[in-house]
């Protein structure tokens, strides 16, 4: 990895504020906290006790948990800084960072902005505004119609003349939010009008632009910086191809298969596009790059990206401390002769969702949390610790993991290795899915392309079923983990136990009723002096030998030694194994059979949000599966399933209404 470059030691601000929260507010601080910087953290209702509180040198509380009523509120978190005599602001990712009114209000109060003039955030805020600016600036642009015309009939003539398939985004649009692909010109008119009912909903602006949809395409970004005194530089790409409903899942830099010349093009690209708009601090210019070499510009994000720290690995940089520095006015650190690229890293985004269940948000306690020991080869940017919650007020995300190595396949071994290292009970995570997305074949040969995680659906999905051997390990961690097992133990020690040694049948076994998935099994074990005897429905008996302790249980399983860590977390038993976590669950049959028909008759919210849409009428006959309703929760719409095949009774929601985790949305009958 490259050294951090001897850097300039002027001083910068003595004080900042960070209107953020999460990992990025916790990142901020830790490059304050070396350059010596006190930071002032705001917090939420939902915030009091978050770990970006919890290492600010002072916290100021700014609202109720909304993010509206709290870090959205410009005029408050500007009275914070004010009152805590903060001279900068550091608005992070998301909340104010992109708003031009509050860079505006920040440099009326006296107070830096750190991030760019506001009018480079307005001319790049809009996307059909910034496309018309890049063509004067001789930056590629996707073809599209970009212009003001707004009338139905004409954006399908422009669509027409295009050559399907386009994409129909939102001028105002982001975060993934307010494009449609259409294939068809007759599917043009239906697709415009929804895309403009989001646009209106989520960004308040129905505008939209049309423009080619590239197959295959790649998603390559260039890092940008640009200082008060005229220079700009670019810090080379970062590759963020992989993609789920257009939001990056994993990415790295460099991007595999890049040449030198179309790195200097894109990169000269991006530097054109930064100046064409005054660009000031650290930016990213977005290209869209076909399989044959040709890119052209998307948009450009103005602040600092969710990926930064792969450039930061790649670059030896801390492009915080370069947002500082050229915030306080000082040159650029580093000039573009001086900027190479070292190794490979790759960054992974362990979110709180269910990707077996249509990615929804999970959210609870973190009741245990491990994550990846940090080194020179790991980072981990976070905004939790064990005993925080994940709420459904903001962004899911536990972490960020990011490795670097000297070149990709080593890079990614050790992104598997980081994956199978973290422990989460509490909320269900990704990273089950991230692990399994990186021993795809695609993802494997760098074959990367915007479409790989729909192309390997099949390799995801499969990794949701267990080997064989998982079965027994389970079962006996579930018997050696429990009270019970404690009795066992004693037992054995006892020269009565001793004397007589262990003869099959002697004791009752333990019926252990096991679900992982959708498998199930029901497994006895019999314990041993030396280990277990365990049989799994009707199988033959397999004798295991091992040990437990101190929640460690290691076996013999077919001639493998087997080693997990297990925690018993109420019905749930974790187990933590070289190839990460397994969650079974441990079932109670007396238990089951007297709860009834009850639960399968209706269709719950699996967490609060609003309802965007009832998708059936009352007494419709459906098979399972399909899409009764759609719930809108944590900024993302989800599609709720009909839970079995049986018939719609009738919905006790309707769209608009807001509704509570747990709420009754739906009365079902299977059958
Ligand atoms: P956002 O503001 O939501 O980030 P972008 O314009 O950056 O919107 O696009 C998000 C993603 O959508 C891209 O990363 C890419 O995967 C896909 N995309 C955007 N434009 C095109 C296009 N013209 N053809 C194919 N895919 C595109
Ligand atoms: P290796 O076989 O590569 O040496 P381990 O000894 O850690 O690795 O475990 C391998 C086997 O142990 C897996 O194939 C699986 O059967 C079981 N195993 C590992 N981790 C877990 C886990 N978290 N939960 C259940 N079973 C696991
Ligand atoms: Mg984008």
């Amino acid at each position: 990895m490259n050294e951090p470059a001897a850097m300039n030691t002027a001083p910068t601000f003595r004080k900042i504020l960070i209107a953020n929260r999460g990992e990025i507010a916790c990142r901020v601080i830790a490059t304050c906290r070396r350059l010596g910087i006190a930071t002032v953290a705001v917090y939420s209702d939902a915030d009091r006790n978050a770990r970006h509180v919890r290492l600010a040198d002072e916290a100021i509380h700014i609202g109720p948990a909304a993010a509206r009523d709290s870090y959205l509120r410009a005029d408050v978190i500007l009275d914070a800084a004010r009152r805590s005599g903060a001279q900068a602001i550091h608005p992070g990712y998301g909340f104010l960072s992109e708003n031009a009114e509050f860079a505006d209000a920040c440099a009326a109060a006296g107070i830096t902005f750190i991030g760019p003039p506001a009018s480079a955030i307005r001319a790049m805020g809009d996307k059909s505004a910034a496309k018309a600016l890049m063509a004067d600036a001789g930056v590629p642009l996707t073809p599209g119609y970009h212009g003001h015309q707004q009338d139905p009939g004409f954006l399908r003539g422009q669509a027409d003349a295009i050559g399907y398939p386009v994409l129909i985004k939102a001028s105002a649009g982001g975060g993934g939010k307010g494009m449609r692909k259409v294939e068809r010109s007759e599917d043009f008119i239906d697709a415009l009008a929804s895309c403009q009912r989001e646009a209106s909903a989520a960004f308040g602006n129905p505008h939209v632009l049309v423009e080619k949809y590239i197959e295959r395409p790649r998603h390559i970004e260039i890092q940008v910086f640009g200082d008060s005194h005229g220079d700009v530089v670019y810090l080379f790409e970062r590759d963020c191809s992989v993609q789920r409903r257009h939001q990056k899942v994993l990415e790295e830099a460099p991007a595999p298969g890049m040449t030198e010349a179309r790195r200097a093009a894109m990169g000269k690209a991006a530097v054109d596009a930064a100046r064409a708009v005054g660009y000031v601090g650290a930016g990213t210019v977005e290209f869209i790059a076909g399989p044959d070499g040709g890119f052209w510009f998307m948009e450009m994000n103005t602040r600092l990206q969710v990926e930064h720290p792969v450039t930061e690995f790649i670059t030896g940089t801390d492009l915080v401390e370069w947002q500082l520095r050229v915030a306080a006015g000082q040159p650029l650190p580093l000039r573009q002769e001086q900027l190479g690229i070292g190794g490979h890293a790759i960054e992974a985004r362990l979110y709180a969702e269910d990707a077996d269940r249509g990615f929804l948000p999970s959210t609870g306690t973190l009741r245990h949390l491990r994550l990846p020991a940090p080194s020179a080869h790991v980072r981990v940017d976070t905004g939790v610790e064990q005993g925080d919650s994940i709420t459904p007020f903001y962004d899911p995300m536990i972490a960020k993991l990011i490795v670097w190595d000297v070149d990709r396949d080593a890079a990614l071994a050790r992104m598997r290795q980081a994956l199978a290292d973290c422990q989460v009970v509490g909320v269900t995570t990704n990273a089950g899915f991230l692990r399994r997305l990186l021993f795809t074949d695609s993802f494997a040969q760098a074959r990367l392309d915007t479409a790989l995680i729909e192309r390997e659906q099949a390799a995801l999905e499969a990794g949701t079923h267990v080997d064989e051997a998982a079965w027994p390990l389970a079962a006996v961690a579930a018997v050696a983990s429990t009270p019970a097992a404690a009795a066992d133990a004693r037992d054995r020690q006892s020269p009565w136990q001793q004397q007589d040694g262990w003869r099959i049948g002697a004791a009752a076994p333990r019926v252990v009723h096991l679900q992982h998935g959708e498998q199930r099994h029901v497994l006895k074990v019999w314990t041993q002096p030396d280990g277990w005897q365990v049989q799994r429905d009707d199988q033959a008996m397999q004798q295991l030998n091992g040990t437990v302790a101190d929640g460690l249980l290691t076996l013999q399983i077919d001639g493998q030694r087997r080693s997990v860590q297990v925690l018993p977390d109420g019905e749930q038993l974790h187990l933590f194994g070289r190839d990460g976590q397994r969650r079974f669950t441990l079932h109670d049959p007396v238990g089951e059979s007297e709860q009834g028909v009850g639960d399968a008759g209706s269709l719950l919210a699996p967490m609060p949000g609003r309802i965007v849409a009832t998708l059936v009428a009352d007494g419709t006959v459906v098979k399972r599966g399909t899409p009764l309703l759609v719930l809108e929760a944590m900024k993302m719409e989800h599609t709720l399933q009909a839970p079995a095949d049986g018939t719609v009774k009738g919905y006790r929601a309707k769209a608009g209404d807001q509704v509570g985790d747990g709420a009754v949305l739906v009365d079902f009958e299977a059958g």
